[in-house]
């Protein structure tokens, strides 16, 4: 039987108690009998299970082997990445390669900033009407439950026009661009590109007839080509595809960021994070740090285009267990709206999906239970996750849906 992590810590944790108290009978005793047992129980823990949740989300394993180096001394310094100030010339080339690397994977022209801010992706459903709005009126489209919320935050300082939403069919599509009618005039549109709950995705970049277009791209970012200069802004909170929890990635084109100068200040102001090289305040280092690791790890997977076919094939042999199931799996999402990042389907009943998650779970499979709102299963394979989990996620689901009609 596999031991869950929990188990082999707590032993793990035995063993030294049990080599302390033998060396301090014995003084400088130096051969560690219990280590050999240590070591493989290490080795146990290290064993990566398969990370389905929808984020904070599996992180590509070097990239986590060297920010465990990294903790201790980075780059020789006899620091701890996290213990470094933020002002430190190390740091700062930490920040500034991060952002280099995020310029040059999805190849952002120069008239745009790059900017690490914090407060996740919520905050920025606030902060964009507070620096945009103003008191004027910005278009909505509604596709989820991630762009309904920003909806709301944004009527508190705003006219807020919603051009579309697919709320009454249960958030299952995506407008296509000529049903949208955009205001003449609005201070900008604003749309979410995955909405992570519901599981559909703009299967291309909207424009927005001259119009600024700015985008809640947080559980797809870096998963695809996109065509950087359709936005006026891009925000994703990075513990999807970027990085951890806690740091929010902003692309911004110069001049919406202009227009909005004077508006606010400090950390609730754009461009006192592009004046001040996102540094207005302190800012989570860790996070930049581990968004740079992540950056060079995709890098040297080719970089955005390569990791765009791993995740179609990687969301393609799911949805195709979802549609030769014979009606066992029904997809939640209309098949031209489904989402390559979070897979949501249903069961024949709540129990079977209850059941169906609890199974996986002992088969190392985790955290596949859909978002408590809308329930149902939900697979995210954003793209650090690895092909060979979907590929087991996918024998596994025939596999159960053959089990249960027998
Ligand atoms: N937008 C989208 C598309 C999301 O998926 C999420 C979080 N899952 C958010 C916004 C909110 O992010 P946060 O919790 O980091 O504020």
């Amino acid at each position: 039987m596999r031991r869950s992590d929990g188990e082999f810590a707590l032993f793990s944790s035995i063993l030294t108690q049990i080599e302390k108290k033998i060396e301090a009978r014995r003084g400088s005793f130096r051969f560690r009998p219990y280590a050999i047992v240590k070591l493989y129980s290490h080795t146990r823990m290290t064993e990566r299970t398969f990370n389905f949740y929808s984020g904070p989300a599996t992180l590509p394993t070097p990239v986590l082997e060297q920010a465990r180096a990294e903790m201790l001394s980075f780059n020789g310094t006899g620091i701890g990445i996290m213990e470094l100030s933020h002002r430190s010339d190390e740091f700062m080339g930490v920040l500034r390669s991060a952002e280099q690397r995020l310029l040059n994977l999805l190849r952002i022209p120069e008239n745009y900033h790059v900017l690490f801010l914090q407060g996740g992706a919520s905050l920025q459903f606030s902060m964009v009407p507070m620096n945009f709005l103003a008191g004027g009126l910005a278009d909505y489209i509604l596709t989820g439950t991630w762009s309904e919320k920003a909806s709301i935050r944004a009527a508190e300082f705003g006219t807020v026009n919603v051009v579309s939403s697919s709320k009454a069919a249960g958030y299952n599509r995506i407008p296509s661009s000529d049903e949208l009618r955009f205001t003449p005039g609005a201070q900008y549109v604003h749309y979410v590109s995955n909405e992570t709950i519901d599981g559909v995705e703009f299967p291309y970049d909207l424009e927005a007839e001259g119009l600024p277009m700015v985008c809640d791209a947080s559980s797809n970012i870096l998963s695809k080509p996109i065509d950087i200069e359709k936005y006026s802004m891009i925000y994703a909170g990075a513990q999807k595809n970027i990085g951890p929890s806690g740091v929010t990635v902003v692309i911004i084109k110069d001049d919406l960021l202009e227009s909005g100068r004077g508006r606010q200040h400090g950390v609730l102001s754009y461009a006192a994070f592009a004046n001040n090289g996102s540094m207005p305040n302190t800012p989570n280092t860790w996070g930049i740090y581990i968004i740079d690791l992540v950056c060079a790890w995709l890098e040297e997977q080719g970089g955005v285009a390569a990791i765009a076919e791993v995740n179609r094939r990687k969301a393609d042999l799911l949805y195709s267990a979802i549609d030769n199931s014979d009606g066992f799996y029904t997809g939640t999402a209309e098949p031209g709206a489904r989402s390559r990042m979070n897979v949501t389907f249903r069961l024949p009943s709540e129990e079977l999906d209850a059941a169906f998650c609890r199974e996986a779970q002992t088969k190392g499979l985790i955290g596949l239970k859909g978002h408590r709102s809308v329930g149902g299963v939900r697979a995210s394979i954003y793209n650090a996750f690895p092909l060979e989990g979907v590929e087991r996620l996918a024998e596994f689901m025939s596999d159960f849906a053959g089990r249960d009609r027998t």
